[in-house]
């Protein structure tokens, strides 16, 4: 049976957006692409679908706000970043979510939500109780006081925990990226897209490379660690190309878009 059916039925999803999907390559915001996204969420919530957004962007957005020429690597530089990015984020989300008639919720973790018992439970609770409030949860890591040995570093491995602990039963990357492909798709032009992974194995691993974008932080490799987080809790994940979000809906159509990694794996 393939990996897909069933996903009509889907009824909570996290969806995770990288900052090159809502950026432009110069940093800015791609309002027209956020737009058309949240459209798209905001109709699929109408549909009845509980959905959490986890999005990046608070660092690479913008940065040219406080005068930095790049997005920055000295330690307080990407913090100040982030909180000033992290605002403008929200500002757009919730004016666009409030215009499809939804409210957004920001929910700021650090990697001890997931560490510790006690911070785990509490994320767990607000999660749940948003989505039970009918609210969108808009989650980042807490980039404005995450320092090294509390962050989770990218959002992909964050998403996935968000999923877990939103008892969600799918998680979709939304990515520059289509998909896994046989073989680097930018060296290769006969590279097959492969539609169903049911294991990941040392195999898979070795086609997910190196490949990564300029602007967040994770490439392939991080998507398929989402994925095994994700399916030892039996949750499903899809990989798949952020580029026209309406393509969305093919996905609750359980139609062939980028890859699915099944539960359990
Ligand atoms: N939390 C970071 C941000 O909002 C993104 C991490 C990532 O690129 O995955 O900029």
């Amino acid at each position: 049976m393939s990996l897909r059916s069933g996903l009509k039925d889907i009824k909570r999803v996290v969806f995770k957006v990288g900052t090159s999907s809502i950026t432009y390559p110069n940093g800015k915001l791609n309002i027209n692409k956020i737009d058309l996204l949240i459209r798209v969420i905001s109709d699929l919530k109408n549909r009845g679908l509980e959905v959490t957004l986890v999005s990046s962007g608070a660092i690479g957005v913008d940065v040219g706000k406080l005068g930095f020429a790049e997005r920055p690597h000295y330690m307080p530089s990407k913090q100040a970043a982030a909180a000033v990015g992290q605002c403008e984020l929200m500002y757009l989300y919730d004016k666009l979510f409030s215009e499809y008639g939804h409210t957004t919720a920001q929910v700021l973790l650090t990697k001890d939500a997931v560490d510790i018992a006690e911070r785990r439970e509490n994320a767990k609770n607000i999660l749940h109780r948003l989505l039970e409030l009918g609210a969108v949860p808009i989650v980042n890591e807490n980039d404005a006081v995450a320092t090294e040995e509390i962050e989770f570093g990218d959002n992909d491995t964050l998403s996935a925990y968000v999923a877990v602990l939103a008892n969600a039963q799918l998680l979709v990357i939304l990515s520059d990226i289509e998909g896994l492909f046989d073989k680097d798709p930018h060296k290769n032009s006969d590279a097959r897209l492969i539609g169903e992974v049911d294991e990941i194995t040392p195999e898979i691993r070795s086609l997910a490379g190196g490949a990564g974008s300029r602007q967040g932080s994770g490439g392939m490799i991080t998507k398929l660690d989402a994925a095994q987080i994700a399916a030892e809790e039996n949750i499903k994940t899809i990989v798949c190309s952020s580029s026209d979000p309406r393509k969305i809906y093919d996905i609750f159509d359980e139609e062939n878009i980028g890859t699915i990694f099944g539960g359990k794996l």
